[in-house]
């Protein structure tokens, strides 16, 4: 079952970042995080570009998952309902968050979604943001942990180039690394490119067509 909210009008917040604008949405972040600890869910937020794997590795991790612990879905995207109907195929609930113009999620749309989903007997939230690696990163959601997705096949110099979606991540995956050969990029340097700004950061490499590395996110995001 897939559910929708939109984001209206005065809710698409300008990409310049005010300083009250953040603080209004830490606020709302922490609301949403005592809501979500009072129920006893871990909210992930996933964070990655464009075509890096979102929402088939939220597919596989739910996939893994469901029959285990109560798990639910929040699907950021701009417009489309494609990626929620793809998980929703999972039968898990979803909440596709359209931001309509808007290129990241934030806590006031997360908290609508939360209002729109039954909270008892989940245990986990995964929260696709907008495929998007520079705004994500100012704005908490309330979650307990940040993932960010990059893939091999957007090259050598993703992580370089965006270091601070990387600061604020507590997990970095590296998707789509049966590709790797064929692209010509190296998982190892890549991750070293993550550790040289967050030493103690875990970073799993994945493949969502072979299924490596399923096992060990999955695994991350309960100890979270
Ligand atoms: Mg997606
Ligand atoms: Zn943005």
């Amino acid at each position: 079952m897939i559910q929708q909210i939109e984001a209206s009008p005065d809710e698409i917040y300008d990409i310049e970042l005010e300083h009250s604008l953040l603080e209004a949405n830490a606020k709302l972040a922490q609301e949403n995080r005592a809501l979500l600890d009072h129920h006893g869910i871990t909210a992930i937020d996933v964070m990655g570009a464009i075509g890096s794997g979102k929402t088939t590795l939220i597919t596989r991790l739910v996939e893994g998952l469901k029959d285990q612990i109560g798990v639910a879905v929040f699907n950021g995207d701009a417009t489309t309902s494609n990626d929620a109907d793809l998980i929703a195929s999972q039968s898990v609930p979803v909440v596709q968050i359209a931001t309509v113009k808007g290129c990241h999620l934030d806590a006031n749309l997360v908290g609508k979604a939360l209002r729109k989903t039954k909270l008892d007997n989940l245990r986990l939230i995964f929260i696709e943001n907008i495929g998007n690696l520079i705004c994500p990163a100012e704005f908490p959601l309330g979650s307990k942990a940040r993932v960010v997705v990059v893939s091999v096949t957007e090259g050598p110099y993703m992580v370089r180039k965006h270091p601070h979606m990387f600061l604020g991540a507590q997990l970095v995956v590296i998707n789509k690394i049966d590709l790797a050969e064929a692209m010509g990029v190296s998982v190892s340097e890549l991750s070293e490119d993550v550790h040289r700004l967050k030493p103690d950061i875990t970073v799993i490499p994945t493949s969502c067509k072979t299924g490596a590395g399923i096992d060990q996110v999955n695994s991350a995001l309960l100890a979270v």
